[in-house]
């Protein structure tokens, strides 16, 4: 299953996060594909705000994984951007946050593509300069393998 949505604002973008998390069930995972400034952090904040999350939730610049656990089930946020080697994911117990009870949220999943479950839901946001500059182009599919 395949799902395109476009949007037109960072508001738009929050809503497509914060619609997903409110549907999602535990022990889901997400990545999250896209270049710098794309609106991952947008996207991730609305998923956040779904989950009923108050603190304020940023890209885990210096650590692989934050946690947070107010909302109404865990949520996992990863970055991986940074990481050297997928043995980094080992060393801080992945699995128990890839099959635990909480949402995992991974963005740049396609650095850590060989350790990511059989079944996950990706989402790619992309721009389209020519549609103007707040223009994202946001693709949600199920990927099973
Ligand atoms: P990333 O985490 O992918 O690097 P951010 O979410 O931090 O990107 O930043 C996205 C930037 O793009 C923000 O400044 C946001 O206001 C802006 N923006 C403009 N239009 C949109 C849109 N439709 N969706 C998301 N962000 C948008
Ligand atoms: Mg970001």
């Amino acid at each position: 299953m395949k799902k395109i949505i476009e949007t037109f604002s960072p508001e738009e973008t929050f809503a497509v996060g914060k619609t997903l998390a409110m549907e999602a069930e535990a022990g889901q995972v997400y990545t999250l594909i896209g270049d710098l400034g794309v609106g991952k952090t947008v996207l991730t904040q609305g998923m956040a705000d779904g989950l009923g999350i108050e603190e304020p939730v940023n890209s885990p610049t210096f650590t692989i994984v934050q946690v947070y656990e107010e909302g109404r089930m865990p949520f996992y946020h990863f970055d991986v951007y940074r990481i050297g080697d997928v043995e980094e994911m080992d060393e801080i117990g992945y699995e128990d946050y890839f099959y635990g009870e909480g949402l995992c949220l991974i963005e740049w999943a396609n650095l850590i593509e060989e350790i990511l479950p059989d079944t996950y839901t990706q989402i790619t946001i992309e721009k389209n300069l020519e549609k103007g500059f707040d223009y994202r182009l946001i693709t949600i599919e199920e990927i099973s393998r």
